[in-house]
């Protein structure tokens, strides 16, 4: 399951209280005041971690927090300062704020660390109390409550390219020809039911491009009606989208019209969209009506660059890897 949403509650660690101990020792009748202050407690942190590809974990463990600090002790010792927590997230994950509903902050790289809430401080000791006055004072004040708060966290992928397509339009196969995943196929719509990240390589130039494959989008699917709408958010930070249509036409659609659809989708969700740069790939051509198809296509839509391809024979998959490699380039020169 690729989970992309998830709540998780966080709290803080408490600082720990002060202590009010006094000297004893030997042949010191009085000692004085010498209680430490309390530790502080740990923060709490979100970490970009790209070993990690979702939120799941966030799903079963939504309670977060981070230790305590120890109380301070006689002989003025500080107490320990209570651990840190980490939220390990997968780079391009939002956290947001569930009271306010603003963003708090934004994770976008691997290692990266951001400061979500801060433990509470020490309390202090009663060596801090004493004066000409009160040489021995039993103050010492309790520590400080560490920050707590409820996040939602969102996770919107960063990949170079992202592919879209209609249900059986050939996505995960075209991803399995491209990259070392092995995304389910099959003749049904929603085989894949979540996105796959694949990772396409470039040995010649020592490049790799990780390419998202989301699910089969739908009509509809911008007014939230089809599966698809929830997904199109990991395509928004892509460089280039890879448009994949069925030139065979099954189910009894016409490639003409799902190109229109595709692009009304797009659109509706953001304007956007629809101005990244696309790459329009007409799989299936080893089937004899996809050729006609394509004609057709073509006639339609005289300006479009259209590059032929088919998962079953193999034709035109280099071109289309080497494409999407100029066009990301060319993107991120921009
Ligand atoms: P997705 O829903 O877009 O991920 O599509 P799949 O990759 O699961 O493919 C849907 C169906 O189309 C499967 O039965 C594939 O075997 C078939 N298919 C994919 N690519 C081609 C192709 O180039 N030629 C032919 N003839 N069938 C293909
Ligand atoms: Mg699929």
């Amino acid at each position: 399951m690729f989970v992309d949403e998830a709540v998780v509650n966080l709290k803080a660690g408490d600082g720990g209280k002060g202590s009010a101990g006094f000297r004893r020792e030997k042949f010191i009748p009085f000692g004085g005041p010498d209680g430490g202050d309390g530790g502080n407690g740990g923060n709490i942190y979100a970490l970009g971690d790209e070993n990690v590809s979702d939120l799941e974990n966030f799903m079963y463990s939504p309670n977060i927090r981070a230790g305590d600090g120890a109380n301070g002790a006689g002989r003025q010792k500080t107490g320990e300062t209570g651990k840190d927590a980490f939220l390990r997230v997968p780079p391009g994950t939002i956290i947001i704020n569930t009271e306010t509903d603003m963003p708090v902050a934004e994770v976008l790289k691997h290692g990266e660390k951001i400061l979500l809430l801060r433990g509470g401080k020490g309390g202090l000791g009663n060596i801090h109390f004493k004066s000409s006055t009160n040489r021995a004072p039993r103050q010492f004040t309790y520590g400080s409550e560490g920050e707590d708060g409820e996040f939602k966290l969102v996770l919107k992928t960063i990949a170079d390219a992202g592919m879209v397509g209609f249900p059986n339009a050939g996505k995960s196969s075209l991803v399995s020809l491209l990259t070392p995943a092995r995304p389910k196929i099959g003749a049904y719509q929603f085989t894949t039911l979540h996105v796959n990240i694949g990772t396409l390589e470039y040995p010649e130039v020592y490049q790799k491009l990780k390419l998202a494959d989301i699910p089969g989008l739908i009509d509809g699917a911008s007014q939230n009606r089809g599966l698809g709408h929830k997904f199109l958010r990991h395509i928004e930070r892509c460089k280039v989208l890879i448009i994949l249509l069925d030139m065979a036409g099954v189910d009894g659609r016409k490639p003409t019209d799902d190109y229109k659809n595709l692009l009304k989708e797009l659109e509706l969700y953001s304007p956007e969209l629809v101005k990244k740069p696309m790459i329009i790939a007409a799989n299936k051509m080893d089937e004899d009506v996809a050729v006609k198809n394509l004609k057709s296509f073509k006639r339609k839509y005289p300006k479009l660059d259209v590059i032929p391809i088919s998962c079953l024979s193999e034709e035109g998959i280099a071109e289309l890897k080497a494409e999407i490699f100029t066009q990301c380039k060319k993107s991120s020169e921009l």
